[in-house]
């Protein structure tokens, strides 16, 4: 008999962004940062776990990515599974009846529908769903908040995608890390009108990885220290009451002063990381344009770590922004993207 669960999760695109580890074997942040959640319609990884006694023991676990065996043997992806088993076998220890899943290989078989390790947050789209897949697998009987604190192991944002809406990942204190977690700040439907334009200035694999990049700058950055006690308390504090208050010029103004804030971290890191191109530039330009022009503030860029923009506006403006920003840009961009934020 094959055992077999599948599930999906959505890709999340921080407005406070995180980065930098206090602890790179835990995943543990040096700041707390705040996610929204993108709709599954265009953006999601799809996986499916499965197990088996006949599934032989010299194979192992294995993982399908994208149609290609992917090496599973990193600490990341060892982390969850051994967390996820030691659950599942406490539930076979207390209830005899059930089959003992926690001892058979697993194998997974993941899929996502846009491009991977390119700065469009794969990794937090795929430990998540890589997560819950096993959790149902197993009937593990945990809330999203402890599994995002097995998939924060995987990939620290990974831990925002087990929620839809707008989402805190809180640092946390302990060393263990059993309090650095996600939790829901507001339903998507508190805010239905946010709209998430993705502009794909490039698919290709990020130069510099997040990990490499964060330890870079957590070990020579003297401004990230500025950022870490002082800039991001501030702004997740004043993110949270704009969400609240669902204040577009406030959400906007902080994601915009987020995103430069952790660009400067990258420059001011040594040898200095650059994320952002000449067309990422171009994009910041346009949504000040096309704020100017409005009048009021319409639109909010915001850049992960890769030369790729996601633009944040209301479903109101949708003309002005994404009608400007195929105008402008349209023949420097590899794609687009128009999303809804998931319910
Ligand atoms: P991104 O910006 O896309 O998150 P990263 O380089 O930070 O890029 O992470 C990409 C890594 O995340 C992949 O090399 C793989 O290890 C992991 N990953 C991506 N998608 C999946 C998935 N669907 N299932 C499991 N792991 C995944």
């Amino acid at each position: 008999k094959v055992y077999r669960a599948s599930t999906t999760a959505p890709v999340n695109i921080a407005v406070v962004k995180y980065w930098g580890k206090r602890d790179a074997s835990l995943n543990l942040p040096t700041n707390s940062s705040l996610s929204v959640t993108l709709s599954q319609a265009d953006l999601r990884t799809l996986t499916t776990a499965s197990c088996s006694a006949s599934f032989p023991a010299s194979v192992g676990d294995s993982l399908l990515l994208n149609g290609e065996p992917s090496d599973i043997s990193g600490a990341r992806v060892q982390a969850c599974f051994r967390e996820l088993r030691t659950r599942r076998a406490a539930l076979e220890a207390q209830d005899s009846s059930l089959p003992p899943l926690s001892t058979y290989p697993l194998r997974l078989v993941s899929e996502n529908n846009f491009p991977t390790a390119a700065g469009l947050a794969s990794s937090a789209a795929g430990f998540a769903a890589l997560v819950r897949a096993i959790a149902n697998l197993y009937e593990l009987p945990a809330s999203p908040s402890e599994l995002s604190l097995i998939a924060r192991q995987g990939s620290g944002s990974a831990c925002r995608s087990l929620f839809g809406g707008y989402v805190a990942w809180r640092m946390g204190s302990r060393a263990d890390g059993t309090d650095s977690m996600a939790d829901q700040v507001a339903e998507a439907s508190h805010w239905p009108e946010m709209r998430a334009l993705i502009l794909v200035v490039s698919a290709s694999k990020k130069g510099v990885s997040s990990t490499s990049g964060m330890q870079q700058t957590v070990a020579t950055s003297g401004l990230f220290q500025e950022r870490i006690s002082t800039v991001v308390p501030r702004n997740m504090a004043t993110m949270e009451k704009a969400i609240q208050d669902r204040d577009f010029a406030s959400f906007a103004e902080v994601t915009m002063r987020d995103s430069n804030s952790f660009h400067a971290t990258c420059a001011d890191t040594y040898p200095p990381i650059f994320y952002m191109n000449d067309v990422s530039r171009a994009a910041i330009r346009a949504v000040e344009a096309i704020n100017a022009e409005a009048g009021r503030t319409v639109a909010a860029y915001t850049f992960d770590a890769g030369p790729n923009a996601v633009i944040y506006y209301l479903e109101a403006d949708a003309e002005a922004v994404v009608g400007t920003f195929y105008h402008v840009l349209g023949g420097a961009v590899d794609g687009w993207k128009d999303d809804k934020i998931k319910g």
